[in-house]
C-alpha cells in the first residue's frame, strides 16, 4: 500500500513517550531482569524501526516480533539487538534465522525434531537460538504434554544444532480482576519448569505487559513489553495502572471541505444522517481504508478544543463531521489524542466501537504516514 503523503491525515508518534514508558517499567525491575520491546505488527501500528530504536535508547535489551519478515525488517534497518520471533516460523527458514542472529520459538515437539533433522543434514556454523513455548492454557502454540517436554529437553541436551535460550508461556487472563485462570496457568508453568530445573536456561519468561504491571513480572527475567510500551492499558479500563504511562500515538487530520446544509439535508451513503437544523458540515480526508472503520459513525473527534460528531456513514477515504461553527478548510482535527483541553483516548475509542485499544492501533493502515516527534 502506498503511503499517502500528499494528504493531511497522519499518525503522529511521540517517541519520547515510548522512551518514558520503557524507563517506567525498567525502574521496577531488578538487575537480573531485562525488557524486550514487543514491536510486532509494525510496533502496533506505531512503526517498528523507529519504536525499536527509541526502546533501545531507553534501555530495552531485545525485541520481540511475530514473524521472520518483521525480524528481517529490523536487521535491514541496522538494529543489532537480540530479536525473538514469538510465533511459528517454518523449519525451512532456520538457516536464514541463524544467519541473521534471530531467535525462534519452538511451538511443538514435531517442530523441534524437524529442525534438528534439517540442521543435522545441513549444519550451519552457529546453532539456532530457540525459546521453547509452553502452552499453559492459552491454547495457541506450545507444548502441553509433560512427556513431550521431557523429550524436548533430551533433544536439546543432545543437540549440537540448537541452544535452549529461553522457556516461556503466555497468560490469557493477566489483565482481569478474576485471577483464577491466571493462577492455574502459573501452576502449570511451575510444573513444566520442574522438568527443566537441571538445565541452565538464560531466559525464563511469562510476562506480557499485564503480567509485568499487575503480577510483578511473575517468574520472568525477560519482560515482553508490548501494549504498555505504547502507553496503553492492556486491560482497557478494567484495572488501574500501577504507574503512569504516556500514550505515544495520535491520529490527526484537517478539514478539506466545509459547507452549510439546511434542515432536512442528508449526509453520506445510505442517507443515514439528517440535519436537524442549519448545520456546518466538514469533510475529513480519512476513512475505513485508513482503519477508521464504519463503526465510528457517531464518534466525536476534536476541532479547536471542541467535540464534533462524525455524521453519516464513514466512507472508504472520507468522513463528515458536524462542526460547532464554521471553520476554514485546513483547520486541524484530532481523531485520537489531545486537542486543547480535550483528549480522545484509545480506550474511549475502543469502548465506542466495542473493541480493545490493540485492535485500533494495529488497524491503522500503511496509507497513513507515520510522523515522529
Ligand atoms: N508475548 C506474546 C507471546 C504475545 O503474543 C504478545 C502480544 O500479543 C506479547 C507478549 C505482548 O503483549 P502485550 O502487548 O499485552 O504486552
Amino acid at each position: 500500500m502506498i503511503e499517502s503523503t500528499h494528504r493531511p491525515s497522519q499518525v503522529v508518534v511521540d517517541l519520547s513517550a515510548i522512551e518514558y514508558n520503557v524507563k517506567q517499567e525498567l525502574a521496577r525491575l531488578n538487575d537480573e531482569q531485562v525488557l524486550f520491546a514487543v514491536v510486532k505488527a509494525n510496533a502496533y501500528g506505531h512503526g517498528a524501526v523507529k519504536v525499536a530504536q527509541a526502546a533501545e535508547k531507553a534501555g530495552a535489551k531485545g525485541l520481540c516480533v511475530s514473524n521472520l519478515d518483521e525480524a528481517l525488517e529490523l536487521r535491514e534497518a541496522g538494529i543489532t539487538l537480540p530479536i525473538l520471533v514469538l510465533s511459528y516460523v517454518s523449519p525451512n527458514y532456520t538457516n536464514l534465522a541463524i544467519s541473521q542472529s534471530i531467535s525462534l520459538t519452538a511451538p511443538s515437539l514435531e517442530w523441534l525434531k524437524e529442525v534438528e533433522e534439517s540442521l543435522a543434514a545441513n549444519p550451519m556454523m552457529n546453532p539456532l537460538s530457540v525459546h521453547l513455548k509452553i502452552d499453559t492454557g492459552m491454547g495457541r502454540i506450545g507444548l502441553r504434554d509433560e512427556d513431550e517436554m521431557v523429550q524436548a529437553k533430551e533433544l536439546f541436551v543432545l543437540s549440537n544444532h540448537m541452544t535452549l535460550d529461553g522457556i516461556f508461556t503466555h497468560f490469557s487472563c493477566a489483565d482481569t480482576k478474576d485471577t483464577s485462570y491466571f493462577e492455574l496457568q502459573q501452576q502449570r508453568f511451575t510444573r513444566a519448569m520442574d522438568i527443566f530445573s537441571d538445565l541452565e536456561i538464560p531466559y525464563i519468561h511469562t510476562s506480557n505487559s499485564a503480567t509485568a504491571l499487575w503480577h510483578d513480572a511473575w517468574n520472568s527475567n525477560l519482560i515482553r513489553f508490548g501494549d504498555a510500551l505504547y502507553g496503553l492499558n492492556p486491560s482497557g479500563k478494567a484495572l488501574d495502572l500501577p504507574y503512569e504511562l504516556k500514550p505515544a500515538l495520535s491520529l490527526t487530520t484537517e478539514l478539506i471541505h466545509v459547507k452549510q446544509v439546511s434542515t432536512g439535508e442528508k449526509i453520506g451513503y445510505g442517507a443515514t444522517y439528517t440535519a436537524e437544523k442549519e448545520e456546518w458540515i466538514g469533510t475529513l480526508p480519512i476513512g475505513y481504508a485508513d482503519g477508521l472503520i464504519r463503526k465510528f459513525q457517531g464518534y466525536k473527534v476534536i476541532i479547536d478544543g471542541e467535540y464534533a460528531e462524525i455524521v453519516g456513514r464513514v466512507c472508504m477515504d472520507q468522513c463528515m463531521i458536524r462542526l460547532p461553527k464554521r471553520y476554514d478548510v485546513g483547520t486541524p482535527v484530532t481523531i485520537f489524542g489531545k486537542n486543547g483541553t480535550l483528549e480522545n483516548t484509545l480506550d474511549d475509542a475502543a469502548e465506542f466501537i466495542g473493541t480493545i485499544n490493540y485492535e485500533i492501533v494495529c488497524g491503522l493502515t500503511d496509507r497513513l504516514p507515520r510522523i515522529y516527534e
